[in-house]
Formats: structure tokens, sequence, C-alpha cells
């Protein structure tokens, strides 16, 4: 998978969730719209009036019984007073009833009901008057009557609107658990959602780190390659041009490495390669950078090394490949190796770095291989001719 590939899923995991968070937002908005008339709505004050109001038929019966048992004015008096406040209190409740949140259909029978309560109070005001003024007998059957019609017309709406409000109440409450839990479960599956998309976006970016080392690892010898060496180099030459740090370059080549092949085969033939790498790695200092170039061609960078230090190393590599073990077959096979070394002394860069080494290279193998030559550089190679032989191989003199 390319970057741009990567960043093209990043972009459409994006926008795949910024779609489910705007639908989200979209349904709890509309949600929250439709429940907040109903949450929203404060019944308490209606509650309050509507338990006072239950005492007015409650009162009008006791004040009918007791005026039917004893004819005492004081009875009438009582009685008229509350027919004073009855229609007050049934106005307030109208009021108070068209101003909630409740649906006008469900307490319209309810209105209906006060309303006749209210058309027969003026017949009972004047039979209470006439029998105040002494015109009629008070506790007789007219006042009764219509004092019980004015009762349970009461008794009954305010009933029913009391159960009406413990309904809505109820409702009310819960509605709020609902939201509360459609609140949640969307809280919970945006997390995940959101979890989802970090985890992949994660294993994306993963993904494209080991594909970028895959990239710059050769697979045989777990070195780095030609491009992983190039990015040391670069940043090598970095730290060099910063602080004037030495920096050398070694490149090594397997000597007749085909006939190790031809003789026991690819696989030895690898097998050899991958502990050759080993030799190399075991060799080298933590700050060196080991790579295959390809085939049996391998590349030392060393930072922070001058030509003696580069050639010092390549000398115990030689030693180190003539006395290397080969697997199986191949173990009376005596392995030898050709290495150029060069020390940057011009900011060239690593191609020319490297075509200089690589000149060297061809030297070792053009005058004998198993062999070190090494320049320190190319203004200089002619006078700074440098000839090395491994300890106790006098045959293998290396030279400039
Ligand atoms: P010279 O001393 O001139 O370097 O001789 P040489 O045989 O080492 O060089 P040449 O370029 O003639 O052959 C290189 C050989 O390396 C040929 C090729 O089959 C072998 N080779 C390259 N890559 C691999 C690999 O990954 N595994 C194996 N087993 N052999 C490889
Ligand atoms: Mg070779
Ligand atoms: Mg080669």
């Amino acid at each position: 998978m390319t970057a741009a590939s990567t960043r093209g899923l990043g972009l459409r995991l994006v926008i795949a969730f910024t779609l489910i968070a705007t639908l989200c937002a979209l349904a709890i908005g509309y949600y929250v719209s439709q429940a907040r008339q109903q949450v929203g709505a404060d019944y308490t004050a209606l509650v309050t009036d509507v338990v006072r109001a239950q005492q007015d038929p409650a009162a009008l019966r006791i004040t009918l019984d007791s005026l039917e048992f004893s004819q005492d004015r004081i009875h009438l008096e009582q009685l008229h007073d509350l027919l004073g406040r009855i229609p007050r209190r049934i106005e307030s409740i109208r009021m108070q009833l068209r101003r909630s949140e409740l649906d006008p259909a469900s307490y319209g029978g309810l209105l209906d009901e006060l309303a006749q309560v209210e058309s027969r109070l003026p017949a009972l005001e004047a039979a209470v008057h006439a029998a105040q003024e002494g015109q009629g007998e008070p506790g007789d059957d007219e006042i009764l009557a219509l004092g019980m019609d004015v009762e349970e017309g009461l008794a009954w709406a305010y009933s029913e609107l009391n159960e009406l409000l413990h309904q809505a109440s109820a409702e009310q409450r819960q509605l709020m658990e609902r939201l509360t839990l459609a609140l949640a479960v969307l809280l919970l599956l945006l997390l995940l959602a959101i979890g989802a998309v970090m985890r992949m976006l994660f294993h994306l970016h993963r993904q494209r780190e080991t594909m970028r080392l895959q990239s710059r690892t050769d697979e045989l010898t777990a070195l780095g390659n030609r491009r992983w060496l190039r990015d040391a180099a670069e940043e090598a030459f970095e730290r060099r041009r910063r602080h004037g740090t030495a920096l050398s370059l070694m490149l090594l080549d397997l000597d007749h490495f085909k006939r190790i092949n031809d003789a026991y085969g690819h696989p030895v033939g690898d097998a050899v390669l991958a502990d050759f790498a080993r030799v190399l790695q075991r060799e080298v200092r933590r700050v060196d950078r080991v790579a295959r170039m390809g085939g049996e061609e391998f590349a030392i960078l060393m930072p922070d090394s001058h030509l003696a230090d580069a050639e010092a190393l390549a000398e115990r590599i030689v030693r180190a490949t003539r006395s290397m073990p080969l697997p199986g077959p191949a173990a009376e096979h005596r392995l030898t190796v050709s290495i150029g070394a060069v020390e940057a002394e011009e900011d060239n860069g690593f191609d020319h770095l490297y075509s200089r080494v690589d000149q060297r290279l061809y030297r070792a193998k053009t005058e004998g291989r198993d062999r070190i030559v090494s320049a320190r550089d190319a203004s200089t190679e002619a006078s700074s001719s440098d000839a090395h032989a491994p300890d106790g191989d006098p045959g293998n003199t290396v030279c400039q």
C-alpha cells in the first residue's frame, strides 16, 4: 500500500466517521427537540392548584350535608362564599391548562365539564340568594339538587385532571429515562466508532511503518539495503557538515562467490551470505551502518571515523573472513573478501564517496583480491597512498 493510498483510506475513514457523527448528532437533536416540550414542562403549579381546587367539591358536599340537617343561615353564607370562589378557581385552572404543554385533546372534555358546572352556578346562586332573603326554605330540594350537580361535576373534573397530570408526570419521567438511555447508547456507539477508527488508523500507521522498514531491509541478511544506507549517509553528511566530524565508507565484495554457488548450491551460498553479514555486525561499532548493497557486495558507513579507523576495521574483517567457518558441504572452502575504503574529505555527497570507494574495490579485485585498497580523498590520493597488510599475511599487501 502506498503512502497516497494510505492517506486516501484515512481520509475516507475520517469522512465516514464525520458522517456517522453528524447523523448521530442530528438524531439526538431531533429526539431532544421532540422530547423537550414534554420534558421541560413543569406541572408542579398546576398540580398544586388542582389539589387545592379538589377541596371545593369536598367543602360543597359538607356544606350541603350540613344544610340538609341544619337550616342554619351560616351554612347558606358558607355556600354563598364557596359559590363565589368556585368560578375563580375554574378560570385559574382553565388558564393554566391552556398555558401548559399538555395536549388540548386530553383535557378538552374536562373543560367542557367545568363549563357545564359554571353554567349551573347562577341558578344555584339565585336559589341560595333567595333562601338568604327568606324567599324560600334553605336546604330545600332545589339548592340540594343544584348543589349536588355542581359538586359531582367539579369532583369528577378535578379528579380526572389530577389523574391526567399524574399520567403526564409519569410519561415525563419515562421519557427522561429513555432519553438518558438513548444518549448513553449513542455515546457508547460514538466512543466505539472512535475507538475502531483510531485502531484502524493505528494499524494502518503500523503497517506503513513495517512496509517502510521492509523497503529498507535486506530479507536474507536482515541488514539495511542500499536505500537505507543512502538515508543513513545523508544524515552522516549532515552531521559532518554541522560538526565537522570525520566520515569513512568501506565497500566489501566476497571473492569468487560464484564458485560457492556453483560448487555447493544456491542455498549454501545464501547461508554464507547470512554468516558473513553476522561477522560484519560483530566487528563494527554500534554507530557504524552495515548494509547489503546487492548480491555479495556489502558496505559499511563509519561516522566519526578517519581512514585509519576504517583500515583497522577492514583488516579485522579480512582476517575474520578468512577464518570464517562455512556451512556444511562448503566447510573446506576458504572465503576471502576484497575491500575498498575511503574517507570523505570534500563534502561531495554520498554518490561521489561511493564512486571513489567503488574504484578502490575494483583495484582490490584487479590486484589479486583478498585485500584492502584505501585512500583519503581523490585530491590527495596520489600523495597519501597507504599500504596495509592484514597481520600474518604479507601476500595480501594493500596499497594505493
Ligand atoms: P569476484 O571475486 O570478481 O567478485 O567474483 P564473484 O564470483 O564473487 O562475482 P560475480 O559478480 O561474478 O558473481 C557474483 C555471484 O553472486 C553471482 C550470483 O549468483 C551470486 N549471488 C548474488 N546474489 C546472491 C544471493 O542472494 N544468493 C546467492 N546464493 N548467490 C548470490
Ligand atoms: Mg564477488
Ligand atoms: Mg560482486
